[in-house]
């Protein structure tokens, strides 16, 4: 019997996982589903495969990760129009989000025998008859859990530094883009055809599960606070180290001498770019009282004129079909508790899209202010001054990214947002800067992926001490004397006593 296909609604045939475009539903292609045996089997074939790559030693991995950025340059359009059948999003977010990813991963691959490799580190007056070695040796194996809606970005944000640092990787994309997965791994395996260094295993929720319990040495998830809970309790059965890259609710907030039009520019982007379906997007906004009506004027002006459809629109389809159940009871409960859509509302829900949808007067208990919407909407609250609104902000359990409007306090104010990550007269370009860690506090995660921190994540660092010269002043052995011992209490007061 052939299953009922819904357009974006993932389903099994006959073994194989069926992804369809959300829009058309225009089947984008069909892949094998993992069992649990074959999850172990791939991360067996990775370990193996990751000591022939850890091997090459950062040199050699470089020169086939530079490859593969390059193949991913020279298939960009490719890939974007793969991007946009089988998660919706217009090609041209497709565009930026594979620019980002190339970024990370010629910067994860210049840089990650600089970062991670063999250097001397110095000792101190105590134990200066040794010198300190350190290096960050790979763990293995890294188990990547990717969510559908950058699916290239996330999946490569984890993966190109978990290479770069001479691991294996398997990947289980989400059920939702398991074809840009497989495009992924089959581009790496052209660049390095010699081992499976970079696998997809493909399925639904309990193909994650079981690569959590497959003998990964490491598992980066990226993904609902929701599901990284249940991510979270499956590697602790084994000890085996997690890093969690959860949603968002991420706040902007505008100051009283921000340049509004720039403001309201980048708070519509970033509130309404790929759908609003974007872990680091604005869904919330602070704005002084003297500002506020200037301000919302702005945004409402901007987020009317964008357009909303399958082809050449600025906002595509809701990816996940169930998602708009969500979006339309965060909009309902902001209208039920008193808030006004000045744009869009009730009925900018038409699956499977949603129109750009602004709320202002919603209480903060609303589920619209506290919970992650993933869809076009804002709300927009009016604050007394920027300590309101950093209070506000900060009011979630979710911490992950966030963004400022302003010009003297500005920078001041980003530091005070909890979260991992904060752009200032921007937003979401954090996300863009290699050089830069990312992730979050509270239940948007631990961990970071991109830049030094991002690739250390990805090694175990390993210490060395070498002994350089006899021990003036012999501690750490059964041959010391009381003389030797009375001599070091001596020193220590010297130097720490005071
Ligand atoms: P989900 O948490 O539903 O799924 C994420 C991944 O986990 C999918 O591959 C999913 O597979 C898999 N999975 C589901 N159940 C399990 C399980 N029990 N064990 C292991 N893996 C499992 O998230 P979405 O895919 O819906 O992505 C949207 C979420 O991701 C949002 O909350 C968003 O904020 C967050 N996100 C966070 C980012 C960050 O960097 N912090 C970046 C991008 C998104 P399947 O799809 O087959 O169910």
């Amino acid at each position: 019997m052939t299953a009922v296909h819904i357009p974006g609604v993932p389903v099994i045939e006959a073994g194989r996982l069926v992804s369809t475009s959300p829009a058309t539903g225009v089947e984008a292609g069909r892949l094998p589903v993992a069992t649990d045996e074959d999850v172990r089997q791939a991360v067996d074939r990775a370990r193996t495969a990751g000591e022939w790559w850890a091997a090459l030693g950062f040199t050699g991995r470089r020169t086939r990760m530079l490859q593969w950025r390059a193949l991913l340059a020279k298939r960009i359009e490719q890939l974007a129009e793969l991007v946009h059948v089988e998660g919706g999003k217009p090609v041209a977010d497709a565009i930026v989000e594979i620019v980002t990813a190339i970024e990370h991963i010629d910067w994860a691959a210049r840089n990650a025998g600089r970062v991670l490799g063999p250097r001397r580190v110095r000792s101190r007056l105590i134990l200066a008859e040794f010198s300190g070695h350190l290096e960050y040796q790979p763990h293995g194996v890294v188990g990547v859990i990717g969510p559908w809606n950058y699916p290239v970005f996330t999946p490569i944000g984890s993966a190109a530094y978990a290479l770069a640092a001479g691991n294996g990787v398997v990947l289980k994309p989400s059920e939702y883009t398991p074809v840009v997965g497989q495009w992924l791994v089959d581009s790496f395996a052209e660049v390095v055809p010699e081992q499976p260094v970079f696998t997809a295993v493909h399925g639904l929720g309990d193909v994650g599960a079981a690569l959590c319990r497959s003998g990964v040495d490491k598992l980066a998830f990226t993904g609902s606070t929701a599901t990284a809970r249940k991510v979270m309790a499956a590697c602790a059965e084994t000890l085996t180290p997690v890093l969690i890259e959860g949603g968002g609710k991420d706040a902007m907030i505008v100051d009283s001498d921000a340049d509004l039009d720039a403001a309201a520019e980048a708070c519509v982007w970033g509130g309404m770019t790929n759908a609003g379906q974007t872990c680091i997007g604005i869904e919330r906004v602070y704005a002084v009282d003297a500002v506020f009506d200037a301000f919302v004027d702005k945004v409402v002006a901007r987020a009317g004129q964008l357009t909303v459809g399958a082809e050449g629109t600025d906002i595509g389809p809701i990816t996940m079909p169930k998602q708009i159940d969500v979006i339309r009871r965060h909009i309902d409960a902001a209208i039920t508790s008193g808030g006004r859509a000045v744009l869009g509302g009730p009925s900018a829900v038409q699956p499977p899209y949603v129109h750009p949808t602004v709320l202002v007067d919603v209480p903060e208990e609303s589920a619209a202010v506290r919970e992650e919407t993933f869809g076009p909407t804002l709300t927009i609250s009016r604050v007394r001054d920027a300590d309101e609104a950093v209070a506000r902000a900060n009011a979630l359990s979710y911490g992950l990214g966030g963004s400022v409007f302003g010009r003297r306090r500005a920078v001041a104010i980003a530091r005070r947002l909890r979260s991992g990550m904060a752009s200032v007269n921007s937003t979401l370009t954090f996300a863009g800067m290699s050089t830069l860690p990312f992730g979050g506090v509270g239940d948007s995660g631990f961990g970071r992926i991109h830049g030094e921190d991002g690739l250390r994540e990805f090694g175990r660092a390993k210490a060395i001490t070498r002994r350089r010269a006899r021990s003036l002043l012999p501690s750490m052995t059964f041959e010391r004397t009381p003389t030797d011992v009375a001599r070091l209490v001596k020193a220590i007061k010297v130097m720490y006593g005071r």
